[in-house]
């Protein structure tokens, strides 16, 4: 069994960046500038847009974070999002979700501009992504390929399993899994909470990717031997002797599956730290592409 150690290759991939970020600067040129918006103060949020922001220090990006507060109306952001549409110093910008309920967020993500939506949430940039184009890739799920590629873990023909269809990672990894190339040449199969039989169709999955959120769903039975697994899901669950008063559990029982696994990902240190690094990757994309 071998572990998908994404704390690993996401500092592979900040190393790549930086040495890129420091080449522009050697070149007196502009270096990549990632803005964020946060509306509210839920924690967990707090938490990833912190993250994201060190993350920018780390390999030598600009960063912007800026904080509205949970009464923020639906206009008061969308001029936001204007502003940063507008701002040229600005090479890509991220709304982090969830907003709070008197804010429409199909509107808002429809608002960002595709060329600095690094998120690759915008429906232009979704499309280009289910017809093969180039464009930003959804963090999350372009983490998973990375991750997938360089461990040289082999899809062709495979089977894939996705538990989870949201727009943000079930969804895009079904259809990437799904298309023609490397990774990707999978059969898929797209399961959800409607799902009939779910075990039975895990139990004939090569690789599963598990986006729902719900703590030690995928167990020991539900998976064959040397199957793939790859866990996104992040859920806090309260724990008295916790320093932070929680611990952070994936969707899978990581100790009894890793045992019939042939590659895993852990939680935390395994999806998460990779979402970060291919957010960083689009933003220097971004970047690249409005020099040119
Ligand atoms: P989401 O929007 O809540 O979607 C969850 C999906 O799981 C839905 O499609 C839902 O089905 C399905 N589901 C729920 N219960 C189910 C069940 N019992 N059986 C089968 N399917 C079920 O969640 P998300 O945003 O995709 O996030 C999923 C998890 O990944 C969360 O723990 C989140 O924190 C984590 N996450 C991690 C990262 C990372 O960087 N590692 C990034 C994003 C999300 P319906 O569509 O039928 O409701």
């Amino acid at each position: 069994m071998t572990i998908l150690d994404g704390k690993k290759v996401s500092n592979d991939i900040k190393n790549e960046i930086k040495a890129e970020v420091d080449a522009m600067k050697a070149n007196g040129e502009k270096v990549p500038h990632l803005a964020a918006v946060i509306v509210g103060d839920d924690g967990a949020s707090l938490t990833y847009v912190n993250s994201k922001v060190k993350s920018c220090e780390r390999v030598g990006f600009e960063s912007t974070m800026i904080r509205l507060p949970h009464t923020t109306s639906e206009l008061e952001l969308l001029k936001k999002i204007k502003e940063l549409n507008n701002n040229d110093d600005i090479d890509g910008f991220i709304i982090q979700l969830p907003l709070p309920p008197q804010i429409d967020t199909q509107k808002v993500l429809m608002a960002v501009d595709p060329s600095k939506d690094v998120d690759g949430f915008h429906p232009e940039n979704f499309g280009r992504m289910a017809l093969d184009m180039s464009t930003f890739i959804p963090a999350t799920p372009f983490g998973i390929l990375e991750l997938l590629e360089r461990y040289n873990v082999d899809t062709k023909g495979k089977h894939t399993v996705v538990i989870g269809r949201s727009h943000i990672v079930g969804r895009p990894m079904s259809i990437l899994m799904s298309r023609k190339g490397w990774p990707g040449n999978s059969t898929v199969t797209l399961t959800h909470s409607s799902t009939k039989n779910i075990a039975q169709i895990t139990t004939q999955a090569d690789i599963i990717i598990s986006a729902l959120g719900v703590p030690d769903f995928v167990k020991a039975e539900m998976v064959r031997d040397d199957a793939v697994i790859i866990d996104v899901g992040i859920t806090r669950v309260p724990d008295e002797n916790a320093k932070r008063g929680y611990v952070l559990k994936g969707d899978v029982d990581f100790e009894n599956v890793s045992k019939k696994a042939s590659f895993i990902t852990p939680v935390p240190g395994g999806v998460g730290p990779m979402t970060i690094a291919m957010l960083l990757k689009n933003t220097l994309l971004a970047r690249e592409q409005r020099r040119e």
